[in-house]
């Protein structure tokens, strides 16, 4: 008779309509669930939005944590969907819902795993959840909040789990040690408007940028650490002119987004956007929207992937590929991160939803990481 328990939270969560940042109940299921687990909240909550750390009473040493997020995105059409988005419909063998793989099913795996374990006595090491409702907006007030409230009190775990969707075509076969670091830029090009019959009586913004917007797609970034992505550059923005074709344009305003590979940081970054703007003028908006991390090869690594392997016979893929993730606040207070959750095929679109099935078999995993995590 297989546990039904990480699909029954699962339907429970996605049930709770939390689009961010309201957490719409979710934390307060949690605690439901982990309570009887021996489990005490430590709520963090910051404006509208809702953190937690569950942690069990007087565990310090030997800690994994489970990082996740109970926010979703909006639903988009909800016409569209083949069943309601928060109705969490299982049809087929398939839980439909917002969130089902973004990630509560990843929760549900982990709740489900911790019950497993406890309730049969089985030794573990101590475990800390760290549960933010802010992870699909801005992140300002979610995770990075947490770290900071574990650091003050000297409670940062020694590794983590990110329960975000890595896999690609089953559970398993894929993780993610590390993410690309982002930068984003903004900058004002500033000339003088004029007839462009007189081309000697005004500064042409345009003329000003594109030299510099030649240069900012020729930049050498330098040795890229191996595994990881070349850092990219993209103009994602350009405007300027009238509108009329016959007028130089007085300003032109561009905007970049850069993928940074951990073999360069934010400072390295910046002196090349510099470089390529050097003696031109030009007014610069410089963001440092996501640190690089990289979990390095080793212990933590090659246990969650013996872990994946002694549940699926499954060889995991470790990838660093895709958008930034809320690993980078743990990785960057020193935790090593890895992300492994379901599958990630219908995240964010219409019609989200996962096999029942994942949800067992990821369950199994973090069972088998939990009950074996030491220091
Ligand atoms: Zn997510």
């Amino acid at each position: 008779m297989p546990e039904l328990t990480a699909p029954s939270h699962a339907v429970e969560l996605i049930r709770r309509a939390s689009v961010t940042p309201d957490d719409c109940g979710c934390q307060d299921y949690l605690e439901s669930v982990l309570t009887p687990l021996g489990f005490i909240r430590t709520p963090i909550n910051i404006g509208s939005v809702t953190n937690s750390i569950y942690m069990r009473n007087g565990e310090r040493s030997g800690c994994l944590a489970f990082a996740g997020h109970t926010d979703v995105v909006p639903t988009g059409p909800v016409e569209q969907w083949p069943h309601p988005p928060f109705a969490a419909i299982v049809e087929d063998n398939t839980l439909h819902g917002r969130g089902a793989q973004d990630m509560k099913g990843g929760i549900a795996c982990w709740l489900a795993a911790l019950e497993r374990l406890i309730t049969k006595n089985l030794p573990l090491s101590s475990i800390q959840l760290l549960i933010t409702s802010d992870e699909e907006g801005e992140s300002i007030d979610g995770t990075i909040r947490i770290v900071e409230a574990l650091q003050r009190d000297d409670a940062l775990p020694d590794a983590a789990i990110v329960g975000e969707p890595s896999s690609s075509a089953q559970v398993g076969d894929v993780i993610r040690r590390g993410r690309r670091g982002v930068v984003q830029v903004a900058a004002v090009f500033e000339g003088r408007q004029g007839h462009s019959a007189y081309p000697q009586d005004a500064v042409n913004a345009i003329h000003l940028a594109a030299p510099v917007l030649d240069r900012l797609t020729h930049i050498d970034w330098g040795e890229a650490m191996p595994g990881f992505p070349p850092t990219t550059c993209q103009i994602t923005n350009i405007q300027a002119g009238t509108g009329a074709i016959n007028v130089i344009p007085g300003t032109c305003s561009i905007s970049l987004d850069i993928r940074y590979n951990p073999g360069i940081d934010f400072e390295g970054v910046q002196k090349h956007i510099f470089e390529a703007c050097n003696n031109v003028d030009v007014i610069l908006d410089i963001q440092h929207q996501a640190e690089a991390f990289s979990t390095p090869d080793g212990s933590f690594l090659n246990f969650v992937k013996a872990a994946i392997q002694r549940m699926t016979g499954i060889k995991t893929k470790r990838d660093t590929g895709g958008g930034t993730s809320d690993g980078r606040f743990l990785a960057a207070a020193g935790v090593p991160v890895i992300e492994l959750g379901l599958t990630n095929s219908t995240i964010h679109q219409i019609g989200e939803c996962v096999a029942v099935n994942e949800l067992n078999i990821l369950t199994d995993i973090y069972a088998d990481i939990i009950q074996r995590f030491e220091v």
